[in-house]
């Protein structure tokens, strides 16, 4: 049985001054307190275009980001495709609505797909579909085409387009793409337009993966048909499998709105359906390729068992395990020691333009949700370890 216990492997691409730097940004955002203050200095601080880009940029970007610009992931890169890792480079700009930032976001991703071609340490590339498209468009086309007015429906076939021209791309480069899952209100018309570029693309083998939140009620119903929808239309299914990450968010829109909340009303509830669907897809694997993207033990090692039981190799390329930098790198570094298919998100861009998506990293790791008690044991573990040996 795999193990994640050996922090000598979890720990073999970091030295002693890196582990010392996520000890303590782990103490510090695994407090409540702390990040609720940090954030608010840290949005005071861009309101008043205070220069606080240096400070971020060595410490929690430092941790949990590759770099600004491509270029400067490569350092990264090779640092995790040393120890078998795989990067999956993600631009982690969010929230641009302008047709010129929209435009140049699709440039940066197929910019990916191209740094991707013919690289074995980048197995994938990513996207989310709201860094390419007007939000309201999404959210009035999740409730049906025939609603929308003339003008409305040119801007979702332009948003269309652009996911194409990154597909086509992706098809042509040989690099398979995993299309993010978002908030519920949204992801009907994602499904939709996923699934239509997957019925273009992965005639052969899975190019374009869809991303399934198991922590949404019904999901495992939702799997079984695209596996019957896939197969009887002669297509590989890609699927990224997740929990989700949009939990909080969900719930209290479901209780503004009042309508029944779409998630599931316990954490085993969603850890039962997780691995159920791993059961589904590696019964179904001979038409389909996965992605678990998870830091959840329990899940990683039930994914290698399942795998033994099928008769696939370790290193089967239809089965990746997938993590984020900067977290869980126990779990990535044992399964990459043990030959199995590991790649890790490393997103970048302008310091300023990814704090969302770092605010995000530190409420995750909050002492609330645990994980980053976690991370400190075995940072201080490993820390411990290396002083006894001197
Ligand atoms: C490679 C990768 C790609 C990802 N891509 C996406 C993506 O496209 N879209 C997306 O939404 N997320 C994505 N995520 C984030 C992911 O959905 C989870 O939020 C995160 O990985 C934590 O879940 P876990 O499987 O690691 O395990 P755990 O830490 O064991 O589980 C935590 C998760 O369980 C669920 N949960 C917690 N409490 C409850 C509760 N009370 N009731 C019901 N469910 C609960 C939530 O989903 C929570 O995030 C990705 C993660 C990785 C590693």
């Amino acid at each position: 049985m795999i193990s994640f216990e050996n922090t000598a492997i979890s720990f073999k691409g970091k030295s002693t001054k890196d582990l010392r730097r996520a000890y303590w940004l782990f103490k510090i955002i695994g407090n409540n307190a702390v990040v609720k203050i940090g954030k608010w200095v840290t949005n005071t601080a861009l309101m008043l275009n205070l220069p606080i880009n240096g400070i971020i940029k060595k410490t929690i970007f430092k941790q949990f980001c590759g770099g600004e610009t491509i270029k400067e992931c490569d350092r990264t890169i090779n640092q995790l495709a040393e120890y078998g890792i795989g990067t999956i480079l993600d631009y982690s700009v969010e929230g641009k609505t302008s047709q010129k930032d929209i435009d140049s976001t699709v440039k940066e991703i197929i910019a990916t797909i191209e740094h991707a071609k013919g690289n074995a340490s980048i197995p994938f590339a990513v996207f989310k579909i709201t860094g390419i498209a007007r939000y309201e468009i999404l959210v009035l086309s999740n409730e049906g085409l025939g609603k929308l007015n003339n003008a409305e429906l040119q801007e979702y076939e332009g948003m269309k387009n652009r996911v194409d021209q990154i597909c086509k791309a992706a098809f042509e480069a040989d690099v398979p793409v995993f299309i993010d899952a978002e908030e519920t209100w949204i992801q009907d018309s994602i499904d939709h337009i996923v699934t239509e570029m997957m019925e273009k693309y992965n005639k052969e083998k899975a190019i374009i993966f869809n991303s399934i939140q198991m922590y949404r009620v019904g999901r495992l119903t939702f799997l079984k048909n695209r596996i019957q929808i896939a197969k009887s239309s002669n297509y590989f299914l890609g699927t990224k499998l997740i929990r989700g990450a949009y939990m909080e968010k969900e719930r209290r829109r479901a209780e503004e709105f009042g309508y029944p909340s779409p998630i599931q009303p316990t954490k085993g509830d969603t850890d039962r359906d997780f691995n159920t669907a791993l059961e589904l897809i590696i019964d179904n694997i001979e038409h389909m390729s996965l992605c678990a993207g998870t830091h959840n033990e329990y899940s990683s090692t039930y994914l290698t068992e399942l795998m033994a039981k099928k008769g696939l190799e370790k290193d089967d390329k239809r089965v990746y395990f997938g993590q984020l930098l900067g977290m869980s790198d126990h779990i990535s570094y044992n399964l990459a020691f043990n030959h199995y298919k590991v790649a890790k998100y490393v997103p970048y861009g302008p310091v300023k333009e990814v704090l969302p998506y770092l605010l995000r990293r530190a409420d995750e790791n909050t002492s609330a949700r645990g994980q980053s008690s976690r991370e400190l044991s075995l940072i201080t573990k490993e820390r411990n370890r290396r002083r006894n040996k001197k």
